[in-house]
């Protein structure tokens, strides 16, 4: 098995155990896969690793040809097993999903990716690229220290804006990587501004209708006014290197939904300074409104995506009121004031890499001229997720590596990343 990872599974303690005699799998949209050389990378610093729960692990039995179920523990047969999955870091897209056999009755996953991960020459790998050379969440840039610092010294000073207090909670609880550049005076930072949406989505982080099912942070709870978004934005905008501000975050709903208190700040903001990119997150579902954002002086706009595919789009997002059209025309109304668009592209091994979502990818970037895909892990459960798309025959699949390759050979011009660019020079 030289040169081969090898399978790891959780003991009956949550240790995590390398079993040389199963090689390493992965999962691509519940088909079992071996992963290629080209596919692996050692773990990236930052990741995470999880213990799933009433799942077994799978690995490849390189003798029999086969897929196997590690159904007890090989060192003590009379022990369960878990299978193990890794959250990789921010900036790298996932290839395969883990590999495992879920049992009846087994608990609904949180909302996080679960990427296949393996043992090699002693230590983890797993089964993704690094899609974005910005350095702007990696683990190592985050003094936890000296961000606390900075942050409570500004909520004491700003302490009647309730923007900054909220933020200070993002970052200090939430470990917000957003939020804790903020108080570090660099690139992107967080402009979230509403506790409503007009979207139900199976993800959402911040809103769960499912009690099974925890939402990973609070929505915001009230709507600032743009006097308290400007004081977070403006002096962001003059001094942060790359700078970026970005209305959309996980922890609110739809900001489209408070237009009237974007487009006032955003206009301030600019009469203020010139400086940096100002950035809209968001589901595109009114793109009347951000016809207005752009004229008031609107950079760029990202519109998550589950899929290029209407009807695999609606089964996520369950739009209240607008549709897979409207966000498709909010990037065009962006790419028509001149503005930078990009999709904040949901991957899901063995959903979005299938000949159909490529199809229909390629349709939507030659029609809208967009400037960037981000590429990044859908956090959630895969095979309730694949239940609620019934993908049913659809599964001729490319890979992930080949979507990546055909979107750099057809679309030269388009980038492919993870993050919303600082569209001006430091
Ligand atoms: S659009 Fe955003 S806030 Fe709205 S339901 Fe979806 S993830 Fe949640």
């Amino acid at each position: 098995m030289k040169n081969r990872p090898v399978l790891v599974y959780a003991d009956a303690d949550g240790n995590i155990i390398d079993w040389p005699a199963l090689e390493m799998a992965g999962s691509s949209a519940g088909t079992y896969r071996r992963p290629r050389h080209d596919e692996l990378i050692p773990l990236p610093e930052g990741s995470e690793l999880f213990l799933l729960p009433d799942r077994l692990p799978v690995g490849f039995n390189r003798d029999g040809n086969d897929f196997q179920v590690l159904s007890s523990d090989p060192y003590d047969p009379s022990k369960p097993v878990r299978a193990v999955a890794a959250f990789i870091a921010p900036a790298h897209t996932q290839l395969y999903s883990a590999a495992y056999k879920s049992l009846p009755g087994a608990p609904l996953l949180p909302l996080f990716a679960y990427t296949a991960v393996g043992w090699l020459n002693g230590k983890f790998v797993t089964t993704g690229v690094r899609i974005d050379a910005d350095r702007r969440q990696d683990f190592r840039n985050f003094d936890l220290h000296k961000i606390e610092q900075n942050a409570r010294r500004r909520m004491q000073r700003e302490r009647k804006n309730r923007l900054v207090q909220h933020l200070g909670k993002c970052a200090l609880t939430y470990g917000c990587p957003a939020a804790k550049n903020l108080f570090m005076d660099r690139w992107e930072a967080p402009l979230p501004t509403s506790p409503v949406c007009n979207a139900r989505c199976l993800g959402c982080i911040s809103f769960q209708e499912r009690k099974d099912l925890p939402a990973t942070q609070d929505r915001i709870t009230f709507v600032p006014t743009p006097d308290e978004i400007c004081a977070v934005a403006v002096p962001h905008l003059e001094k942060a290197r790359r700078a970026v501000v970005s209305f959309g975050q996980g922890c609110e709903g739809e900001p489209l939904l408070q237009a009237e208190t974007l487009e006032a700040s955003i206009a301030a903001m600019r009469r203020a300074t010139a400086r940096g990119t100002i950035n809209l997150n968001s589901n595109g579902s009114l793109p009347d409104k951000v016809e207005r954002l752009c004229r008031a002086g609107l950079n760029s706009i990202r519109v998550s995506m589950n899929s290029a595919r209407p009807e695999f789009y609606a089964k996520y997002f369950r739009p209240r009121g607008y549709g897979f059209e409207d966000a498709r025309r909010s990037i065009l109304a962006v790419k028509a004031s001149g503005g930078f668009a990009s999709i904040n592209y949901f991957i899901l091994p063995g959903f979005s890499d299938t000949r159909g979502e490529w199809e229909a990818l390629r349709r939507l970037v030659a029609e809208t001229g967009l400037d960037l895909i981000q590429m990044r892990n859908l956090n959630i459960d895969p095979e309730w997720y694949l239940s609620m798309m019934g993908t049913g025959a659809d599964r001729e699949v490319i890979g992930v590596l080949e979507l990546i390759s055909r979107l750099k050979n057809e679309f030269p011009d388009l980038r492919l990343g993870y993050f919303n660019p600082a569209l001006q020079s430091p």
